[in-house]
């Protein structure tokens, strides 16, 4: 012992103390608190340093152990074989080192081609059935591997488990007076993602992941929640036979499912470790498509003779691997919590998290629910967060690891207003869910976020109405300041964006924040305030601080601007919110520049003059007629009235031909038009 260096002994000590306190977590509490890769990173560190200082292992290492013992609230049962672990292997080259250890220890050639079956590691529990001349008697939990939980009742819920086995095929061997056998109770994504929708709806806490909502569920005391919660299991050993003898893994597979139990579809036989390495690539890419979920493949040597030869280990066979695949939880810090406003005015917090790669994706975001959820977790921006990602699904806050807080980590806020409307949430009794009553809130930012990039105002060229649906769906935009200080990495998160469209876009917006006072007042979507009075008031304030401090009565000296329209830009600009956001874009390096009037059209004064244009022009585009006419410092309006001075009709003019002719209006043809603003 001497030679051991004490801050070895002192790892070890600690190593054993977290694992175990894991362990609890895990397998008693089925609530784990880091992530099933930073468990096996612990519990890797310990066999690493148990193997160079073997002095140091004793027999209740956790090294040497499978699972817990079992809960005391469950009768106990004793495993007539123990039922044990598997070793891991990361990467390729550790499984073919498991292959050449094998040839090793049977002193067999080494470029033998042992035979193995490959079958799905299903992530759930593993459970063991007694048959008594074909009669299920009792089933219980793997426990320690030697005693486990006595869940018989609760496992007779499950309806692919059967309750007497029969013959179905004629080539099926008899039924053996004994039999015990092994399989992996499951919970499907789909019953998973049930089971979780509905307790977060009821305030309760998620599951972290299938396997602990299975294992929850068939861990109860009371039969009848097991059987509402959807249990599955599939078969792929056995323990303690009598009557009968296997020769391979095969074999058993075959006969099992000939007995009327549940065999995984896609466990295959293949010959040498090459092939076992391609299985495993193959199922990890169909790892998502999968119903449930599943960790690696678990190789096994077929030859049953030879795993009498291989023997076990402490904890796990020597004849068998577990391959695992990448992992799908990582630990991250939650840097911020922004609250999303849906299609139905649900409001969602997200959690803004430091990029971490889950794999082989960086996660930024994840959603954290309701508020109950952020209630329930007790998660606090700061915290250390384990965080969890599978398939297209969004990334889950599993759970904060309370360990490593600091005691700066604040309480995160739930808004008692809508973020995009102000109006005051509300919540409907029984519901966990807050919702913003103003249904026209989520379509009202899509339209102003389409207002201000419209082609007459901010003149953002790629912001349609899909691009704006994404980034308000993402939270990216809450109003409309938010766009100026997007990022192209931002774009790049949205449908269909990769980094040249997102890029444009990015530059697109950079543009538009140089604009004109009208074009901006224009795209601000004030209500009365359309482009021709945008001008106006851009004409008369030439600043923007001045037209925001105006009153009713200094607009209404303007003519043109009655006591409507000038009430409904003071209470705009009056409007504490708007005046922030104003405040933001203009931080965001907005800034306007003079309206440019060509030395030409210098001569031509329009001002005073309101026109209106029906019909489709030749020699420009009607928006291109309209900027020309405000640039000479005339109006346009779209609808006839007396105050219009000129109707300028193209072809095929509408009703407001009709109009102008019946209140006896100036009209132009296009001719006479490009006449007048000196075009001709
Ligand atoms: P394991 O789950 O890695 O492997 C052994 C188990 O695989 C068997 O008991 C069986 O239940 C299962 N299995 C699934 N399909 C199988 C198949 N086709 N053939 C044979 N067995 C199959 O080992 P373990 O000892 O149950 O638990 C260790 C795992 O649990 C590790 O992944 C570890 O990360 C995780 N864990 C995590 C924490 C945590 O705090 N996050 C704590 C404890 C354990």
């Amino acid at each position: 012992m001497s030679k051991i260096p004490p801050e070895v002994i002192e790892r070890v000590k600690k190593l054993r103390e977290e694992i175990e306190y894991h362990n609890y977590r895990y397998y008693v509490l089925n609530s784990p608190v880091i992530s099933d890769a930073e468990y096996d990173a612990l519990m890797r560190e310990l066999k690493e340093l148990e193997e160079k200082y073997p002095e140091l292992i004793t027999p209740d290492s956790p090294t040497q152990r499978v699972g817990f013992k079992p809960a005391e609230a469950f009768k106990e049962v004793p495993h007539a074989e123990p039922m044990l672990s598997l070793d891991d292997a990361m990467n390729e080259q550790e499984v073919i080192e498991f292959d050449k250890r094998i040839k090793r220890f049977l002193n067999l050639p080494e470029d033998l081609e042992i035979e193995y079956t490959v079958e799905p590691k299903i992530d759930g529990l593993a459970v063991e059935l007694v048959y008594e001349n074909g009669v299920f008697v009792v089933g219980s939990t793997r426990g320690d591997g030697y005693v486990g939980e006595d869940v018989t009742n609760n496992l007779k819920t499950i309806p692919s488990i059967p309750l007497r086995i029969k013959k179905f095929e004629p080539d099926a061997p008899d039924i053996p007076p004994r039999i015990d056998v092994r399989g992996e109770v499951f919970m499907t994504k789909e019953e998973f993602e049930r089971l979780n929708q509905e307790r977060i709806a009821k305030g309760e806490l998620p599951f972290a992941n299938p396997r602990n909502a299975a294992a929850g569920s068939l861990r109860q005391l009371d039969p009848s929640i097991t059987a509402k919660r959807k249990l599955d299991i599939f078969c792929y050993g056995v323990g303690k036979v009598e009557g009968i003898t296997f020769k391979t893994q095969w074999e058993v597979l075959q006969t099992l499912k000939k007995w009327g139990f549940k065999i995984n579809p896609l466990a295959k036989l293949v010959k040498g470790i090459q092939e076992a390495i391609k299985y495993h690539h193959k199922i990890e890419e169909m790892r998502e498509s999968l119903s449930y979920d599943i960790d690696g493949v678990v190789i096994k040597v077929n030859d049953l003779s030879l795993w009498e030869k291989l023997g076990t280990k402490a904890r796990s066979p020597r004849y068998a691997i577990a391959y695992k695949f990448q992992p799908t939880q990582a630990t991250t810090q939650l840097i911020d919590v922004v609250f999303q406003v849906g299609r139905t005015g649900a409001i969602t917090p997200v959690a803004i998290l430091k990029p971490v790669q889950i794999g082989g994706v960086t996660v930024e975001r994840a959603t954290l629910h309701n508020e109950d959820f952020i209630k329930n977790l007790d998660v606090r921006i700061g915290d250390w967060v384990l965080v969890q990602r599978a398939g297209d699904v969004i990334p889950q806050i599993v759970m904060p690891i309370k360990e490593k807080r600091t005691g700066n980590e604040k309480e995160i806020k739930f808004p008692t207003h809508c973020p995009i409307c102000g109006t005051k949430l509300v919540k409907k009794p029984g519901e966990a869910i807050w919702r913003c009553p103003n249904t026209n809130c989520y379509a009202s930012l899509i339209r102003k976020i389409l207002h201000f990039a419209s082609r007459n105002a901010m003149n953002i060229e790629g912001l349609g109405e899909k691009v704006a649906r994404d980034l308000v769906d993402k939270g990216f935009v809450q109003n409309l300041a938010d766009l100026f200080y997007l990022k192209t990495e931002d774009f790049m998160k949205l449908p269909g964006f990769a980094y040249k469209k997102a890029k444009n876009l990015y530059e697109a917006i950079q543009r538009a924040k140089k604009t004109t006072l009208a074009r901006f007042l224009y795209a601000l979507g004030i209500r009365h305030v359309g482009e021709a009075m945008a001008q106006l008031l851009a004409e008369k304030f030439k600043s923007l601080d001045k037209l925001m401090e105006a009153s009713t009565a200094d607009l209404m000296s303007i003519p043109g601007v009655g006591y409507e329209v000038a009430k409904s830009i003071v209470d705009y600009f009056r409007n504490e919110e708007n005046r922030k956001m104003i405040q933001r874009m203009l931080d965001a390096g907005l800034t306007f520049e003079e309206e440019e009037v060509k030395p030409e059209e210098k001569k031509v004064d329009l001002s005073g003059k309101t026109f209106v244009f029906t019909g489709a022009l030749k020699s420009m585009t009607r928006d291109q007629a309209k900027e020309l006419v405000k640039r000479l410092g005339g109006r346009v309006t779209n609808s006839v009235s007396r105050n219009v001075d000129y109707v300028v009709v193209g072809e095929n003019p509408g009703s407001k031909y009709q109009r102008a002719k019946a209140l006896g209006i100036k009209m132009l043809s296009e001719e006479e038009f490009l006449k007048l603003v000196g075009k001709a």
